[in-house]
């Protein structure tokens, strides 16, 4: 959904409804729940500020397998024309996210969709203490308990124990 800066009115636009704003995601896994946003203009400025929720599919980080997590995310961000090459923007001393926005319009789903992603865990887990994937075998130890021989030692660390020998003590 683009939105116009000059349309945007001086009392602000309230931005409440997910539904109306379409498809915002393109992962189609990815859903809007809620949705409640204010933006306002500041001569060139623009704020947008609020809340949003919503549900998307992750990868278990050790399993791999598909998993539902909630987004929550607090939006805080500031748009400023995009500056000619060369020219510098002022930033804000506080926290708010600074982005860009060119002729006269910017991608609220776009937005929303960056924002969302930055609220995912970086890891996500299907579960507390996912036992994750054999790594001899590959099986998924939370569905099978396969008789693989334990994971041999890190040959890497066996060469840090071999320097830590070597050096004087
Ligand atoms: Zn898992
Ligand atoms: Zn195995």
């Amino acid at each position: 959904m683009m939105v116009r800066v000059p349309d945007i009115p001086t009392e602000g636009l309230g931005v409440t409804d997910a539904a109306a704003l379409g498809t915002v995601y393109r992962d189609p896994g990815w859903r809007l729940e809620d949705v409640q946003l204010r933006i306002e203009r500041d001569g060139l400025d623009v704020f947008v500020t609020g809340e949003l929720r919503a549900t998307v599919t992750q990868t278990c980080g050790r399993c791999l397998e598909p998993l539902a997590a909630t987004a929550a995310a607090a939006i805080n961000v500031r748009l400023v024309p995009r500056p000619a090459t060369g020219d510098t923007v002022e930033l804000f001393a506080d926290d708010l996210d600074v982005d860009f926005y060119e002729k006269d319009e910017f991608d609220l789903g776009a937005l929303i969709e960056a924002e969302t992603a930055l609220a995912l865990p970086m890891k996500p887990l299907c579960r507390e203490g996912c036992l994750g994937l054999c790594p001899v075998c590959g099986g998924n130890r939370n569905v099978v308990a396969c008789a693989c021989p334990p994971r041999p030692a890190d040959p890497r660390l066996a060469v840090l124990k071999d320097l830590a020998a070597r050096l004087p003590h």
